[in-house]
């Protein structure tokens, strides 16, 4: 399957320059969306993995699917103020804007083997951040899984020592 037909690519959104990946379109698409899952479990399959981990929003709907077909944990880690118990918090810039993320405090336990897992990897500003998270836990981060990589951006660089899969590269 030729995932990238099932891209919308939108010019200067949200900010002008920027050409915004859209993958809503993969999403409402039920074989595509399935095949892409798959695929990116193919691609992850050398790896011991206890728990996937992914950043709010469109984490979730890429890591949750991931999780759920490797019969693996899913961790959500999300902006600061949503999670009900004991979190821990990690600031970080996003290629357009600034936040805060957050991960329970007890989602991980030390030496677990987590993979990492988003949408799409842009400046790697969120999963760097999310690297560091499941670190302060004790956590062994054993990749980092994305549907598409922007690759003149270098989130990779961000990422050192870190395995990066992508299924679809810009
Ligand atoms: P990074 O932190 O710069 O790597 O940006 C990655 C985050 O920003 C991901 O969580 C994406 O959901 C979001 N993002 C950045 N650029 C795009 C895009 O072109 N399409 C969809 N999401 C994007």
């Amino acid at each position: 399957m030729n995932f990238k037909d099932y891209i919308r690519v939108i010019p200067d959104f949200p900010q002008p320059g920027i050409s915004f990946k859209d993958i809503t379109t993969l999403l409402q698409d039920g074989p595509a969306y399935r095949a892409s899952i798959e695929a990116l479990r193919e691609l992850v399959k050398e790896k011991e993995i206890d728990l996937i981990a992914g950043p709010e929003a469109r984490g979730f709907v890429v890591g949750a699917p991931l999780a759920y077909s490797l019969g693996v944990g899913f961790i959500p880690i999300r902006k600061s103020g949503k999670l009900p118990a004991e979190t821990i918090e990690e600031d970080y810039a996003l290629e357009y804007g600034k936040d805060k993320l957050a991960m329970h405090a007890d989602a991980i336990r030390p030496g677990q083997k987590v993979l990492i897992a988003d949408d799409l990897l842009a400046t790697g500003g969120t999963i760097s951040t999310s690297v560091n998270l499941v670190r302060k836990l004790g956590g062994d981060v054993v990749g980092a899984a994305f549907l598409i990589e922007l690759e003149e951006l270098n989130g990779r660089g961000k990422l050192d020592g870190i395995d990066v899969f992508s299924l679809l590269t810009y």
